[in-house]
C-alpha cells in the first residue's frame, strides 16, 4: 500500500513577510528543533527576530489546516485501498 503526500513538509513562515528562511541565533540550526521555546530565530528577509514560541504561535492556525488536509488525504487514500482490497477478496 502506498500513501502519497504524507511527508509533505510543513514550513514555518515569517508572519511579517511570508518568507520561510530563518537563521538561528541562540543554537546551531540543526539543534533548534530540540531547543528551548525561547531560542531566537531571525527572518533572513525582513530581519525580524522571533522566539521559536512566537513563530510557532503565529503559524499554529496554518499548521492545523495543513494537518487536517493531510489527514483528509490519508483517509481518502486508505478508503480507496480498502475498497480495492475488498474487491480482490470477492
Ligand atoms: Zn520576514
Amino acid at each position: 500500500m502506498k500513501l502519497n503526500n504524507i511527508e509533505k513538509k510543513i514550513n514555518l513562515i515569517c508572519p511579517i513577510c511570508g518568507n520561510d528562511q530563518f537563521s538561528s541565533l541562540d543554537v546551531p540550526m540543526e539543534e533548534l528543533k530540540d531547543g528551548l521555546e525561547t531560542n531566537r530565530v531571525q527572518c533572513s528577509d525582513c530581519r525580524r527576530i522571533f522566539t521559536k514560541e512566537e513563530l510557532l504561535n503565529e503559524n499554529q492556525e496554518r499548521i492545523d489546516n495543513e494537518v487536517e488536509q493531510i489527514t483528509d488525504d490519508i483517509t481518502k487514500q486508505l478508503d480507496k485501498e480498502i475498497k480495492k482490497m475488498l474487491r480482490k477478496i470477492k
